[in-house]
């Protein structure tokens, strides 16, 4: 097997596929010593976190038909794990059946029971510190290091429920209590799920592997080679594979799918239907500082689910993340109120409704390591604004119920790609109408070939994706693996 990428998605695909002893290759765009950084933490409390590298936002790398609209990307071991904040909420039973109601094209073609085993087996990995209730908005994850939300916010807690919402704390990945990590997050995918297989001998890396296309066997009806440029030598070489796993992001992976044509496949490969690299979403975001008459705790981080179906127009909800870190702390520390702020930050993720004209589509153009150019098609819709604004109110208002004196200091929203959480680009869905891949993250023509990132979702719920993401890819590597070795590929 070959895997394409080794971010979140890519890394769970191999360390399963090597678990399971499945001959795996991972083919990373990124050179080997690609993530520089340090993370220094010592029985609970993080000393050092810093990375070398900043992230960088691609202009080279694509075109945009909406101005308004932003990539960042890191073509390194771990892919943007090198910099993200570790938030990793489970979906909920509500996110999954939210886009039934919206018909058929946007019902996925799992639910919340099926995964749920898979975040079990995934979760451990990620060593995360978070709540140990069930609430109806955010099942609770096997979490290592239980946090329990400060009695401070009950009376918010009480008057959310009121408003259809959970409040509770924020499951993160943490890592271990003392660590010592040569990049700069307690979770970089390929050290945490890859090196070590790799070093074991269990599978092989390939570094500065920039792949461009996969190769089609009409004969055998299977993808039979991966085509991709040595970044050293700057030659195209050839791999040849029994299958492959596809990983690069939910962009590079929609841009490899659609390069790979054929006699079969003219639209690229598996795209029988036409939506490969369609509806793509993506997290409108919207960032909230308020300013308290009395100070509130930072740590462990409050969240403010999304509210009820019942409450909430199909496929659109919000939740409220508040900030928190080393580094609030430290401010509190020296505001001379340990363990607490007179203000509060929030970061409102919302959603928006998948559609075929938001896309990714190849423009014609070649970059210098040989991929193709692409165009984002990204807008997000005036609904996603508005629930943005109600969803600041709706805290405002809380925070008022409590008793915290709130006067909004800051709202903003960001523009589309900010959140860094673009998906949908190669969803799953029962009919290839609507999808490329099956409930597995097969693609439904093409069965050698799986999907593992945030592309294969159906649609976008309202939390950070990385935990489903790797679930989802657990899953799909776990079956993979079966049906090599039955010989069912
Ligand atoms: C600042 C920041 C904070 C974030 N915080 C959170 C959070 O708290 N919680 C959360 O859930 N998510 C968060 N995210 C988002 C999260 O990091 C991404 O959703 C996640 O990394 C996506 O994983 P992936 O494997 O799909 O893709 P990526 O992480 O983008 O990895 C893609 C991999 O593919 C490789 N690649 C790309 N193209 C090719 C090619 N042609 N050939 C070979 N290899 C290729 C790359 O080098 C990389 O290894 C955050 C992101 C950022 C930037």
């Amino acid at each position: 097997m070959i895997v394409i990428g080794s971010g979140p998605g890519g890394a769970t695909a191999a360390h399963f596929l090597a678990r399971a002893g499945i001959a795996t290759t991972v083919l990373e765009g990124g050179p080997e010593h690609g993530s520089l950084g340090l993370t220094v933490r010592v029985r609970g409390a993080t000393l050092v976190h810093w990375s070398a590298r900043p992230l960088a936002r691609r202009l080279d790398a694509v075109s945009f038909d909406n101005p308004q609209a932003e990539l960042f990307e890191e073509l390194a071991p771990g892919g943007l794990s090198n910099h993200w904040s570790n938030a990793v909420p489970r979906f909920s039973d509500i996110d999954f059946r939210d886009g039934t109601r919206a018909g058929e094209s946007q019902t996925w073609p799992v639910g919340y029971a099926d995964l749920a085993p898979w975040y079990d087996q995934v979760e451990p990995l990620l060593r995360i510190a978070g709540g140990t209730s069930d609430t109806p908005h955010v099942p609770a994850g096997k979490v290592r290091r239980v946090w329990k939300l400060p009695r401070a916010w009950d009376t918010l807690a009480e008057r959310a429920r009121v408003q259809g919402r959970d409040v509770l704390t924020l499951p993160y990945t943490y890592g271990a209590e003392t660590t010592l990590s040569p990049t700069g997050n307690v979770f970089n995918a390929f050290d945490r799920l890859v090196k070590p297989a790799w070093k074991a001998g269990r599978l092989k890396v390939r570094f500065n592997a920039r792949v461009i296309r996969l190769e089609w066997s009409a004969q055998t009806r299977g993808v039979t080679a991966v085509i991709y440029r040595d970044m050293t030598t700057g030659r195209e070489e050839r791999i040849p594979c029994g299958g492959v796993v596809v990983a690069a992001g939910a962009l590079n992976t929609a841009r490899i799918l659609l390069e790979s044509t054929s006699d079969d496949f003219p639209l690229g490969l598996g795209n029988t239907e036409g939506v490969l690299g369609r509806y793509l979403h993506d997290h409108p975001l919207g960032k909230l500082v308020i300013d308290l008459d009395k100070p509130v705790p930072v740590h462990p981080p409050l969240y403010i689910s999304r509210p009820t179906l019942e409450r909430t127009d199909p496929l659109y909800a919000a939740a409220g993340a508040q900030w928190t870190g080393t580094m609030m702390v430290a401010k509190s520390l020296l505001s001379r109120h340990p363990g607490r702020m007179p203000w509060t930050g929030f970061s409102i993720f919302g959603t928006m409704a998948p559609t075929t004209e938001n896309r990714v589509a190849l423009d014609g153009t070649r970059r210098g390591d040989g991929t193709a150019g692409m165009v984002l098609h990204i807008h997000h819709p005036p609904e996603s604004q508005r629930l943005l604004e109600q969803t600041r109110d709706q805290i405002m208002e809380l925070m008022g119920q409590a008793g915290l004196g709130p006067r909004l200091r800051v709202f903003h929203t960001e523009i589309a790609g900010n959140a860094n959480h673009y998906g949908g680009t190669c969803r799953m869905h029962r009919s290839p109408r609507y999808g490329m891949l099956d409930a597995w993250g097969r693609m439904h023509a093409v069965r050698n070939v799986a999907v593992a990132d945030s592309a294969v979702f159906t649609t976008g719920p309202e939390k950070n994706p990385v935990l489903t993401s790797m679930t989802l890819s657990a899953r799909a590597a776990d079956r993979l693996a079966q049906d090599l070795r039955a010989g069912a590929l």
